[in-house]
């Protein structure tokens, strides 16, 4: 029954392996969503907005405080400057966002650059909009782009390229020579930016985001997408948003309209508070917090005999397993299941031109508590070496 645009795409390896790690009684340090809530403030302010009223349809574009918080915040944060009425759309999180971005801008017969791994909604929104994707891979481990292979992507159908950094699932956050590089790329041939970057505050050591759309000419032709939901570990609350010049804006919109029109009311009120209450202590203490559990993490999978490219953004470890599991990712991950009890994402599925490239690979998360973290662990350390 399922349409052919998406019948290739089957269930998404997130909702696959968080119901395997419930039905093994597995830790689930697979799907990326924190196992703690984000400060109990935010369910206060929740809670106020629903008390005060704030319980009906909101803007379609947003609600007034909370596209009046981002423009504040983006300001602060990367010098960019966004008219809240007409230049910040807000979304059912950043999937609907990114799904919104693609289906408003793109023609059948369009192309759009994807980097790989990728996000899986990428390529499925892609086919959803009647679009073809072009795949440029990284490799593990240290994910470093090929600009060639990049400009080699590029046709005169080329419309858009979406960028996610810091990137999930390698954890890579991509530099200023590799930013500068897609953005002449842009430049030279008229592509739009879907730039991702919702994990723009979780960046370790030396290690800086900053987005594409402050690079030279960038601003008018780049979609900045951001979520509520990975800053303030509250992923089930949905809250997304899109920041741009006004045409581009007004594209994913048309398309908003008719998916979602608008995102939950007092979440959105909630949200807009908690963005100008928690700034930058918050901050720093989430990136302090993340990187503990980075540290407890990698030590761990190299002790247990993986080999692991540090990340230096995002709450994701990909790790190789070639001296533990003879087989590829998908049946490491599904014995990890259900003989060791830990639950991870196998990542070839995140790949479409070289999907060889995630066979040795297993992705972690780590934004799970300490104890949660501690447990995975030992019980990842009884797995005997192979080699
Ligand atoms: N983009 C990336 C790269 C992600 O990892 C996620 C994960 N959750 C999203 C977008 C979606 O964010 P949201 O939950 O706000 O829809
Ligand atoms: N972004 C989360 C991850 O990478 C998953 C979000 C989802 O389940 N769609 O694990």
């Amino acid at each position: 029954m399922t349409s052919q645009r998406l019948q290739d795409f089957g269930t998404s390896i997130f909702a696959e392996m968080s119901s395997l790690a419930i039905e093994h009684g597995a830790i689930n340090l697979s799907q990326g969503f924190p196992d703690f809530d984000g400060p109990p403030a935010l369910i206060e302010l929740a809670l106020e907005a629903m008390n005060g009223g704030q319980n009906q349809y909101a803007r379609s574009m947003g609600h007034p405080e909370l596209v009046q918080a981002l423009a504040r915040q983006t300001r602060e944060h990367h010098g960019l400057d966004y008219d809240p009425w007409s230049e910040i759309g807000v979304f059912c999180g950043a999937t609907e966002a990114i799904a919104a971005s693609l289906l408003g801008i793109l023609d059948p017969g369009d192309e759009v650059v994807l980097i790989e791994p990728f996000y899986d909604s990428y390529p499925a929104l892609v086919s959803l909009a009647g679009a073809t994707a072009r795949f440029v891979t990284l490799r593990f481990p240290d994910f470093a782009l090929d600009v060639q292979a990049l400009a080699d992507c590029i046709g005169p159908r080329t419309r858009a390229i979406v960028l996610n950094t810091p990137h999930n699932p390698s954890g890579k956050v991509f530099d200023a020579q590799e930013l500068e590089a897609i953005a002449g790329l842009c430049r030279r041939h008229d592509l739009i930016v879907i730039a991702d970057e919702v994990y723009e505050h979780l960046c370790f050591g030396r290690a800086r985001h900053r987005s594409i759309a402050t690079l030279p000419g960038m601003r008018d032709r780049t979609l900045r997408i951001s979520s509520f939901g990975k800053t303030f570990s509250m992923t089930g609350w949905k809250v997304g948003w899109a920041q741009g010049p006004a045409a581009l804006i007004a594209a994913a919109q048309s398309a908003h309209q008719f998916l979602t029109f608008c995102a939950a009311s007092p979440l959105q009120v909630a949200a807009a508070r908690a963005i100008d209450r928690f700034g930058g202590d918050y901050l720093a203490q989430l990136q302090q917090d993340y990187d503990r559990r980075r540290s407890l993490l990698i030590e761990g999978l190299e002790a247990a005999g993986f080999g692991v490219a540090a990340p230096d953004g995002t709450y994701f470890v990909l790790a190789e397993f070639s001296a533990l599991w003879e087989g590829d990712d998908r049946s490491f991950a599904e014995h990890l299941v259900r003989e060791i009890g830990v639950a991870a994402i196998p990542p070839s599925s995140f790949y479409r031109a070289e999907p060889e490239e995630g066979r040795r690979l297993l992705r972690f998360a780590f934004c799970k508590r300490l104890e949660t973290l501690e447990a995975a662990l030992s019980r990842l350390a009884r797995l005997p070496k192979r080699l």
